[in-house]
């Protein structure tokens, strides 16, 4: 059956069927307009207007078909969500009717009101206007009666606004220097490297009824307050497990939506935490695996919501518990079949990849500080060095069979894998095991057989920006390399460079590597006093590094960000911390004074009724006199410490000195006072009666599903 029908039963008929795919360009278009979009899509190359009105015309039709009115270009501004304004396909006519119209002009180029994105200043000294460009290797879809249309946003002058733009940008850096390191090992073939994700996405379910009654679900995403249920996660019963009926029935209907606008979801299961749950994707070239990562988080929210469920992408929901981060799976791979990340079979081949692994030891070492920082946001503040998820030290483990390989590289020995020699170049290496039992999960950048997974980010994280880096980085390193080994090549004298490079770059940037326990205080306290490594613990300690000169240095060599570029993101994300904790404790103190402080004042009176009652009849005041004591005390010491963060807002238009002053401010003064808040109105919980507790509890809310 045709991806033209109605959806039908099996996966394979209505996969992809609300997607203007390559099937439904290939029936749809003249066969030499067909070709050229292939080309645009394959190789970059603009599309005539001419060209782009075919195209448009062909895909309004189509999307009329599947119900569409309205046509979007979709975006992805630095709010970390995507962004659409949705136009009709109708004109007017002279007669008072309409006709349905769409031009290549429109579906190439939009104008979007850029004025309320954030900009980080760019807007302050350029106009306002922003301008949509369509980004062809991304397919059309159509979806809630609308034709998206995958765009990058920049500004009329050109700086971007978006997290698209650079990430196209750092794709085509790596492509040019991979082929250039491909070109020395003899590879005439490949045209084309390309990066590619799978991001393994967490996230959990809430009861739509409990999650209504928590403003602070509402507000921000997480829990305020909460004691701890009696249970948790310690008996390692969820991950994996049996998944619930109704948690079922949202993951499959979850899935049919992806699939019908051509998501790859592959893989789901129960996470650690209790109502936590992860979905898979297989991976797809980076900036696909981008939009459609985005697309995930939403359909995932709207699916939950049918389901009488709220789908929370917080990195931290609930205290106690593992939070959701999303593991970045990584790779490179050329259009001549080749993943540059997988050892191959031949000394050749492992050469080759040596050396895309030295490039990537050495990136992650000297540019270790843009990784962290990829990974940065209030919300998964939370999680970096909690015992969950891997330490804010960016470390790299490589597994014991490929330390083997660069502990004789290093040391100019043979190397031993179960009895046999290798000569490293000479003879082949040993076969890497994809799935090697002593996988390490505490690593935040871990070789996985023929990829590698960066396991920092936050689960609510756009992945763009950590592919970004990625991507640089590499680029980086590699042209570096190929500047020494081309000479080389020419003087034939290659092999005997590329081991001095070898070995130079292990002896250098060893210290990046770490094959043990990556949760453990003794790491934390070698990786910052024998490494030297940068243990950047929260946000507001490591984004004063995106300008350091070396990374300005390198983003502008490849022209994927200006410094201007690089600055604004900066003061974005900067801002937006401090507005984050700003909402949050905006929002305990409203809870505080219209809930909690209420609630335990009136429980506090039923007490000391107990109390009087008893006395009343000559009777000693027992329990109840203790509990009302406990419950007085607490209670006044909730009401001094909600003060004290009230006075702490109020005083932060004082530090307001720089961006970088009052996040500052937020993290030690209003972030702090927030933890001790909390401290003293989850014990009173502890003592206040279920029924006057003036929101449900963390056992409703983690087991109630
Ligand atoms: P695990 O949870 O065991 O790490 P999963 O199966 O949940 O593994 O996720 C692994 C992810 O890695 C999948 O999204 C998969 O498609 C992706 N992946 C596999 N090979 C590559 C590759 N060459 N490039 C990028 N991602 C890859
Ligand atoms: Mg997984």
């Amino acid at each position: 059956m045709s991806q033209e029908t109605k959806c039908v039963e099996t996966v394979a008929d209505f996969f992809g069927c609300d997607v203007f795919n390559d099937d439904v360009m290939k029936a749809r278009l003249p066969k030499g307009v067909y070709k050229t979009v292939v080309r645009t899509k394959t190789l970059g190359v603009p599309l005539d207007p001419d060209v782009a009105d075919v195209v448009a015309n062909a895909m309004k039709d189509w999307a009329i078909e599947k119900g569409a009115t309205h046509f979007t270009h979709w975006f992805q501004p630095m709010t970390g969500i995507t962004a659409e304004k949705h136009d009709s396909f109708i004109s007017p006519t002279t007669n008072g009717s309409v006709i349905l119209e769409f031009s290549g002009k429109e579906l190439v180029k939009g104008e979007p009101d850029a004025s309320s994105f954030p900009s980080g200043g760019l807007r302050a000294t350029f106009e306002a206007r922003g301008y949509t460009a369509w980004d062809p290797t991304s397919n059309c879809f159509v979806k809630d009666g609308s034709l998206y249309i995958p765009t990058a946003f920049c500004s009329y002058t050109g700086e971007v606004l978006d997290k698209k733009t650079p990430l196209l940008r750092s794709m085509e850096v790596v492509n040019e220097q991979a082929l250039r390191i491909l070109r020395l090992f003899g590879n005439t073939k490949a045209t084309r490297v390309t990066t590619t994700v799978g991001p393994e996405q967490e996230y959990f379910l809430v009861d739509k009824k409990l999650y209504d009654q928590r403003e602070d679900l509402i507000m921000t995403g997480r829990t305020l307050f909460g004691a701890k249920a009696p249970k948790g996660q310690e008996l390692e019963d969820h991950y994996f497990g049996n998944i619930k009926q109704r948690v079922s029935d949202f993951m499959k209907d979850l899935d049919k939506e992806l699939w019908k606008l051509g998501v790859f979801a592959k893989t789901k299961h129960n996470e650690v935490a209790p109502a936590q749950h992860e979905l898979a994707p297989v991976f797809t070239t980076s900036n696909i695996a981008a939009d459609q990562n985005q697309l995930t988080m939403e359909i995932m929210k709207k699916i939950a919501l049918k389901h009488g469920l709220v789908c929370l992408l917080h990195e931290k929901p609930y205290a106690g518990v593992n939070g959701s981060g999303k593991h970045n799976n990584w790779s490179i791979s050329s259009n001549d079949g080749q993943n540059l990340l997988d050892p191959g079979a031949t000394p050749m081949e492992n050469l080759q990849f040596l050396t895309f692994l030295c490039a990537i030891i050495k990136g992650v070492h000297e540019y270790s500080d843009l990784l962290r920082i990829s990974a940065a946001s209030a919300g998964n503040d939370h999680r970096l060095g909690a015992n969950e998820a891997p330490p804010a030290i960016i470390s790299m483990f490589v597994g014991d069979e490929l330390q083997a390989v660069l502990d004789a590289i290093e040391s100019g020995t043979t190397m031993k894998s179960e009895d046999v020699e290798f000569v490293i170049g000479v003879d082949a290496l040993p076969n890497f095991k994809k799935d090697a039992t002593d996988r390490n999960r505490t690593s935040p950048f871990a070789f996985t057989g023929n990829k590698f997974e960066f396991r920092m980010l936050g689960s609510a994280d756009s992945i763009s920006c950590t592919n970004v880096m990625l991507n640089t980085i590499v680029a980086e390193e590699l042209s570096q390399f190929a500047d020494v080994l081309e000479p080389a090549k020419e003087n034939g004298n290659f092999e005997e460079e590329l081991h001095k490079l070898f070995v130079k770059t292990i002896k250098e940037h060893k210290q990046v590597i770490f094959n043990g326990n990556g949760y453990s205080d003794e790491w934390v306290e070698e990786a910052v006093n024998v490494r030297k490594l940068p243990n950047y613990v929260s946000t507001v300690d490591c984004l004063p590094h995106y300008t350091d000169d070396k990374n300005v240095k390198m983003f502008e060599k490849f022209k994927v960000y200006t410094k201007t570029e690089i600055e604004a993101r900066q003061e974005i994300l900067l801002e937006n911390y401090s507005k984050v904790i700003n909402i949050e404790a905006l929002t305990m103190v409203d809870m505080v004074n219209k809930q909690i402080l209420p609630a335990s004042m009136s429980y506090t009176k039923e007490v000391c009724d107990m109390v009087a009652s008893k006395k009343a009849i000559g009777l000693e005041g027992g329990v109840e006199e203790e509990l009302a004591k406990k419950l007085a005390c607490l209670t006044s010491s909730l009401d001094a410490q909600v003060k004290d963060l009230e006075c702490k807002l109020c005083d932060a238009s004082n530090h307001e000195e720089t961006i970088y002053t009052y996040a500052r401010y937020y993290r030690d003064e209003v972030f702090a006072n927030m933890q001790s808040l909390r401290a003293v109105a989850d014990e009173l919980e502890t003592i206040v009666a279920e029924k006057s507790w003036p929101f449900p509890t963390y056992s409703k809310l983690l087991f109630n599903i």
